[in-house]
Parts: structure tokens; C-alpha cells; sequence
């Protein structure tokens, strides 16, 4: 029988919340730290993929986040000037065929609200406005340093983002790496907005050095809006500044006028550094360990650094059932390591097709690509089975 451990887990993000929910599930008792003085999201989309529904339904905030979430009907690629669709991929009811969960976006918000029931369903406890410094292993436990006193549990587990504190406790990580790409984030209300823009999928514009993400949320009431462009350093304090529009607008000047009208209606931006790691040697040590963007920070064209987080904690609540606990984070980091860095190198080769230096580099990849889809689209859906296909549920541990 599975012994009852106490667990504390830093950081109340999709991680963290994911986390406390999992290991709830799997019997344990859970406490989460978390600096702020609330839970609160940023006003953006997140795409969440099968293999991130799948997780969701172990962790038993599936049918909450199925209420709230929209599903696309199809991801496109299209060119900055002409709008010519040059790659389309269905998902919608393809995509549950396919991949056997469904693709969905979802507004950042709904979902942390989502996990946050499941996870104090599961009987954890959320305590705000508390900080983690670092978590030292102990014989036969860990600890968590905080700015209010140390809590001692049997497993610290650090789920505190890409800034995260209890990454040097494990690792020499170094600083974190700007990737050169600046991301920002904007909703626009859909009346607003021509019908037309606010079709049920995916639109990934491609220019040089930027392209665009748009989808509809919260049936459609909401159009997010994530535009990525390539600069040389990140100059701003902190990783996330407020964005002027205009300074948006002047920067996609000259794109198509579906996406001018888009900008037009935008009143309020932020801006996200990108930022990331060398892959880590380890994420955990003892009794102690990182998962996440704290263990592996992902750029976001995939969509899957969510995802992962989703993942990481069923596997870890899984490994926990199966091993001794310092057995467990070794196994659980041991199963999850391939896939996570596998993702992040994806990830990254993304941005580079996402982003031509020059027009006709562009429209030839482009071309490219969409002439595979048409001639094989189900190779080129086939492409994407080992994202979304992956089930945190039964992968081996
Ligand atoms: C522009 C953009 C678009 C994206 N789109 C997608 C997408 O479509 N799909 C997808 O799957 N992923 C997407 N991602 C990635 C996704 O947002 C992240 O991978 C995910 O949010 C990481 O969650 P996390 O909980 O690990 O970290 P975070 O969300 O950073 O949460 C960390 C939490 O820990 C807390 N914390 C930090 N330090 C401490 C401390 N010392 N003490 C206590 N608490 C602490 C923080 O306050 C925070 O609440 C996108 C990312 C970006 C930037």
C-alpha cells in the first residue's frame, strides 16, 4: 500500500496546481506555496492539446475545463500579405479521432480555476503571500525555506516557474537565456470585431522575423491574440512589461488587412521576454524536485509547455505509487527527460519555420509544406502523433 506523504509544493501556476491535484488523487497530503497574494492569470489563451486533456481527466478537472473551452476546427498557416492558406490541419472531431482526446483553447484564467477546484477537491491547502528562498533534502524528508519560517515535509517539489528559486538547489543553471524573441498578448472583445475574423480555429500568420497567433475564446466572446517578433535583447524590467499597441501596430505594418483590423481594435498589450535554459543535468535531488517551465522552460510554438507541466504531474503522482520516494522523483525525471527535451527542441525549430528572413525563403517553405499536406494529409497529421498522442496516464514509469 502506498504510504501517505506530506507534500509541499512551490508555486500555484499550471504546474503547481496540476501537481497538488495529481498527488492529491494519489492519496497524498498537500500543501501549496505561493508569493502572491492571490491566484490570478494573465489575460491571454492557451491551446491545450490531447495529450494535456488526457492529463487533465486523470487529475479530475477535464470536465470543468470541457465546459469552458472552445475546440478549433482546424489549425492554418497563412502568409502575412496575401492570407493564402498554405498548410491546414483539421482537428475538431479529426483531431478526437486521431489523437483520442480533443484539442481546446481556453482562457489562462478558466483553467487555473479548473485545476484550482480539483486540486482543493483533493483536499490540498493554497497558502498565499508566501515565499519560497530554497528547500534543502534532510534525511528521510525535505524542507522549504520560506520568508515566513521552513516547512518540513516528506517531498518538496518546485514548481516556481521559469525564474524559479529552488532550481539552484539542484542544479548550476546559470542564468536564464533570452531566446531573442519578444512575445505579445492581447484579448479583443468580438463586437469589436467583423464575424468574419472570428472563425473556430488556429491562424498562424508567418512573416519575416514574426508571425501571429489568433484564436477565438469563451464561445467565441474573446479574440486572443499572441504576436512574436525577433529582437536582439530584452531591455525591460522583469520578464513581462505592458505593451503600447501602436508600438504593435507599427511593427505588423503592412501585413493583410484582416490583421490590420484585428490590431485596430486592440486597446491593451503585454509584452513577454522569451526566455529559456540549457537543458539541466538533473531535476532532482533526494527529496527534492523541479517540474515545469521551473525543470524545463519551453518556447511557446508547439503550445505545449502547459502541457508538459499537465504531464509531468501525473507521471509524478504515478511514480509515487510505484517506488519509494526518492526511487519515484528519480524514475519519474528518468521517464520524462526524452520527451520534455525532445519538445523543447521542437519547439524551438517551430519558431524558425514560423519566421523567414526574407519573403521568398518564406512563400518556398511555405509552398512546401502545404503541397505535403494536400498531397498527404494524413502523414502530415501523423507528423504530430508523438505530441499528442502520448498518454501521461499509462507511459511507462
Ligand atoms: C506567449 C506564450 C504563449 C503560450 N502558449 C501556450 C499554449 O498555447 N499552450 C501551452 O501548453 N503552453 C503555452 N505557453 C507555456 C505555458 O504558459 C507555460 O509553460 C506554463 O504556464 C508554465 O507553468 P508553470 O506553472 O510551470 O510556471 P508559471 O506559470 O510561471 O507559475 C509559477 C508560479 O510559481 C510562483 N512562484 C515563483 N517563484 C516563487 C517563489 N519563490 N515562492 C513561491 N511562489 C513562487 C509564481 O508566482 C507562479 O504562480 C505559452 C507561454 C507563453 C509565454
Amino acid at each position: 500500500m502506498v504510504r501517505r506523504l506530506d507534500i509541499v509544493v512551490v508555486g500555484a501556476g499550471v504546474a503547481g496546481l496540476a501537481c497538488a491535484a495529481a498527488l492529491g488523487r494519489a492519496g497524498h497530503s498537500v500543501t501549496v506555496v505561493e508569493q502572491a497574494p492571490a491566484l490570478t492569470e494573465v489575460g491571454a489563451g492557451l491551446q491545450l492539446s490531447p495529450n494535456a486533456v488526457r492529463a487533465l481527466d486523470w487529475i479530475g478537472a477535464g470536465e470543468a475545463v470541457r465546459a469552458l473551452a472552445a475546440r478549433p476546427e482546424a489549425v492554418e498557416l497563412r502568409l502575412h500579405r496575401s492570407a493564402s492558406v498554405v498548410y491546414r490541419m483539421a482537428l475538431g472531431r479529426a483531431a478526437e479521432t486521431r489523437w483520442g482526446a480533443p484539442y481546446l483553447h481556453l482562457h489562462r484564467a478558466d483553467l487555473l480555476c479548473a485545476l484550482e477546484g480539483a486540486a482543493r477537491a483533493q483536499g490540498a491547502q493554497i497558502r498565499l503571500g508566501l515565499r519560497a528562498e530554497r528547500a534543502g533534502d534532510r534525511r528521510g524528508g525535505a524542507s522549504l525555506y520560506t520568508d515566513a519560517g521552513t516547512l518540513d515535509a516528506d517531498l518538496v517539489i518546485g514548481a516556481d516557474g521559469v525564474r524559479s528559486a529552488l532550481r539552484g538547489d539542484l542544479a548550476n543553471p546559470g542564468k536564464p537565456l533570452f531566446s531573442g524573441h519578444v512575445a505579445w498578448r492581447g484579448l479583443v472583445p468580438a463586437e469589436r470585431l467583423p464575424a468574419g475574423l472570428l472563425s473556430p480555429r488556429t491562424t498562424v500568420w508567418m512573416g519575416p522575423r514574426r508571425h501571429l497567433v489568433t484564436y477565438p475564446l469563451r464561445e467565441g466572446r474573446l479574440m486572443n491574440i499572441v504576436a512574436v517578433e525577433e529582437q536582439e535583447s530584452w531591455t525591460a524590467e522583469g520578464w513581462s512589461a505592458p505593451g503600447d499597441p501602436d508600438a504593435l501596430r507599427a511593427s505588423f505594418a503592412g501585413w493583410h488587412p484582416e490583421v490590420e483590423t484585428l490590431f485596430a481594435a486592440l486597446t491593451e498589450t503585454y509584452r513577454w521576454g522569451l526566455f529559456g535554459h540549457r537543458p539541466l543535468r538533473r531535476w532532482s535531488r533526494g527529496r527534492v524536485a523541479i517540474l515545469g517551465d521551473a525543470a524545463h522552460p519551453t518556447l511557446p510554438f508547439l503550445a505545449q509547455g502547459a502541457g508538459m507541466a499537465l504531464e509531468d504531474a501525473v507521471v509524478l503522482a504515478r511514480a509515487l505509487t510505484a517506488y519509494e520516494p526518492t526511487q519515484a522523483l528519480e524514475a519519474w525525471e528518468r521517464a520524462r527527460k526524452p520527451r520534455a527535451t525532445r519538445l523543447q527542441q521542437a519547439a524551438a525549430r517551430n519558431g524558425r519555420r514560423f519566421h523567414a528572413r526574407v519573403a521568398p525563403e518564406q512563400w518556398i517553405k511555405a509552398a512546401a509544406l502545404g503541397a505535403f499536406a494536400r498531397l498527404a494529409p494524413e502523414t502530415a497529421q501523423g507528423l504530430n502523433d508523438w505530441v499528442y498522442r502520448y498518454d501521461p496516464t499509462t507511459a511507462p514509469v
